[in-house]
């Protein structure tokens, strides 16, 4: 079951009432209801959301606005139904990334089948991004989720982290206990590290046995830290088939030049483990980039 989202203005004689009634189909647990689209993007930055039902009119940022400022993240997968209470406007809405027009008043029944297959329509959605092995994001987005940071930091000045990291001597893990157990090791890792970063910090298997954590908003220090209790997380307990696991960390952070960033960072691992492995080290400042 995914999390449901409902935003609508009114919330006497809408808002509460479709809480309600949905809370008694799919449980009250799976459903947040909101009053306005910036609440609505603003619970979508720190929670994943699978589908959003939304009123159209509403004051200030309108449904359609809604639409495209929650696609304009493309980790924002959910599906969108638009409630409307007039006619017109569905050319509006699906251009602005909306998947699907109801009209109020609404009948509850057809509502939950559209948000059961909204479900569904997101499960795939996150399938054709995540690995199968890990559940992590795939690399193939990262494209864009780069693009949307850089935008971020021409707007607003702020520091933009990454950390790679790479699995040591993975190789003889797969070579001495066969390669099941290597794919164990590389969940279980991931399962580890996942509970030690935050949901708004992109979290992505970038290659075989290398991971890409991306932190908006850290600085250098933070980013540091961070790495490290990673690295502690790996060493803290032994795997249960492959006895102790160690990683290398490469550290890198900008404030504006996001495009080398993940190079930075790869060249700080690439040390880390020219130094020894199973520690952390930092990308040098580049000139005029504030730490
Ligand atoms: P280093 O400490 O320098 O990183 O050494 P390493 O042995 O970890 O690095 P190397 O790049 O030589 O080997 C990586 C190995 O990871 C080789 C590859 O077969 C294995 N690998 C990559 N993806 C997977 C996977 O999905 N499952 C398993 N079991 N092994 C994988
Ligand atoms: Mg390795
Ligand atoms: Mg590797």
């Amino acid at each position: 079951m995914g999390r449901i989202l409902v935003v609508d203005d009114d919330e006497e004689r809408i808002l509460r009432p479709l809480l309600r009634q949905l809370g008694r189909i799919f449980g009250g647990e799976h459903i947040t209801g909101v009053t306005s689209a910036a609440a609505a993007l603003s619970y979508a930055e720190n929670e994943h959301v699978d589908v959003v039902v939304t009123d159209i009119m509403m004051p200030d940022l309108d449904g359609y606005s809604f639409c495209r400022a929650f696609r304009s993240n493309p980790l924002n997968l959910g599906y969108i139904i638009l409630l409307s209470g007039r006619d017109g406007g569905i050319a509006e809405g699906l251009r602005a990334g909306a998947d699907v027009h109801f009209r109020k008043p609404y009948d509850i029944d057809d509502l939950a089948a559209q948000i059961e297959k909204g479900l569904e329509v997101t499960r795939n959605r996150l399938h054709a991004v995540q690995d199968p092995l890990t559940g992590l994001f795939l690399r193939r987005i990262l494209d864009a989720v780069f693009s949307l940071e850089a935008a971020k930091l021409t707007r607003t000045p702020s520091p933009l982290s990454v950390i790679l990291f790479d699995l040591d001597h993975f190789k003889t893990i797969n070579d001495t206990f066969g390669h099941q157990v290597g794919d164990n090791v590389l969940r279980d890792a991931a399962e580890r590290l996942r509970r030690h970063s935050r949901r708004s910090d992109l979290f992505a298997r970038y290659g075989g046995e290398e991971f890409l954590l991306l932190l908006p908003g850290a600085n250098e220090a933070k980013a540091l830290e961070i790495a490290e209790r990673l690295r502690e997380a790996m060493v803290a307990q032994p795997f249960p088939e492959a006895g102790r696991v160690t990683a290398s960390f490469g550290v890198a952070t900008t404030r504006r030049h996001v495009k080398d960033l993940v190079h930075r960072a790869d060249q700080a691992l690439y040390a880390a483990k020219a130094a020894g492995r199973n520690r952390v080290m930092t990308a040098p400042p580049l000139a005029g980039d504030a730490p």
